[in-house]
């Protein structure tokens, strides 16, 4: 575990599970409202942005890990900003903060919705969206990240484009796989450009609701292009919300503003 040194605060201490972009923007709304904040990463990805007030990184090592950093670091309120398919981790946020009876708050960003000219096929993991994902005769377009991957190992009837944001740490042993480093947002006509240069008849993604993410599927809409699309794990329950906004909000609510600190 890392953790970088910021300005103390002398509110009461926030600590925001990250890994989306919700977990930027409610990291700096709680730290302008004078909340003492450290964000936690898993410190997969090799180069990303920085948090508003402290960071730490790398696993708390389970339950029992976290509800003792939460006891130690004296944490008033733990806010889930985890990416929706983060799905231990939030199973483990809401296990640990009930253990110390500390409040949680989840952002859980809308998912996509199907228009009525998609083609969706849905899965309820990756392995049986591999499992599903149709031969176009094309390329299939994977952004599923890349831990999973390997789901695709068998599917050597597929050409495989696979975007990641980092390249993948084990080998992907597939004759007719390639790889496409980048980092979103991706723009709708970059997007448009990319599925006609590659030559892409196929997409298999995560339904992440994520607004950078969202104009690949509007090129299959309108190319009538096949989508295999992984449905969310189902949420651990606890207080909801659908935007960082509201979680702040929220967050305001249960621990009160300066004039009580
Ligand atoms: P996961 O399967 O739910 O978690 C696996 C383990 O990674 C956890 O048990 C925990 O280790 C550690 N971990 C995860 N998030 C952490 C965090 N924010 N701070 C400290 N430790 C963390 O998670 P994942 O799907 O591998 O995702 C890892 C990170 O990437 C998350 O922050 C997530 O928001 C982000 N992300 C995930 C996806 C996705 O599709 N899954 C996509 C984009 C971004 P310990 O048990 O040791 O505490």
């Amino acid at each position: 575990m890392t953790a970088a040194a910021a300005a103390p605060s002398a509110g009461p201490r926030i600590l925001v599970l990250g890994g989306s972009t919700e977990g930027f923007a409610a990291a700096e709304a709680l730290a302008n409202l004078g909340y003492d904040v450290v964000s936690s990463f898993a410190g997969r990805t090799r180069r990303r942005r920085h948090a508003a007030g402290a960071e730490r990184i790398g696993g708390f090592g389970g339950v029992d890990g976290l509800a003792a950093y939460l006891a130690v670091e004296d944490v008033a309120l733990v806010v889930d900003a985890l990416h929706p398919f983060a799905a231990t981790m939030k199973a483990n946020a809401a296990a640990a903060c009930a253990e110390v009876g500390a409040p949680l708050i989840h952002i859980d960003r809308p998912q996509w919705a199907q228009d009525p000219r998609d083609d969706w096929r849905l899965a309820p993991d990756v392995a049986t969206a591999a499992a599903m994902t149709p031969a176009t005769g094309g390329v299939c377009f994977l952004t599923i990240g890349r831990q999973q991957i390997d789901c695709f190992e068998k599917r050597t009837d597929l050409d495989l484009l696979i975007r990641v944001i980092d390249p993948p740490e084990r080998p992907f042993r597939h004759p007719r796989a390639s790889f496409l480093c980048a980092r979103g947002p991706f723009r709708l006509d970059a997007e448009r450009a990319l599925f006609e240069e590659r030559g892409i008849t196929c997409l298999v993604t995560k339904n992440s609701g994520s607004a950078a993410a969202e104009a690949k599927l509007m090129v299959a809409r309108e190319l009538g292009l096949p989508v295999v699309i992984v449905d969310r794990p189902p949420p651990p329950g606890g207080q909801a919300f659908a935007s960082v906004e509201e979680a702040v909000a929220a967050a305001a609510a249960l621990l009160g503003d300066e004039t009580a600190w």
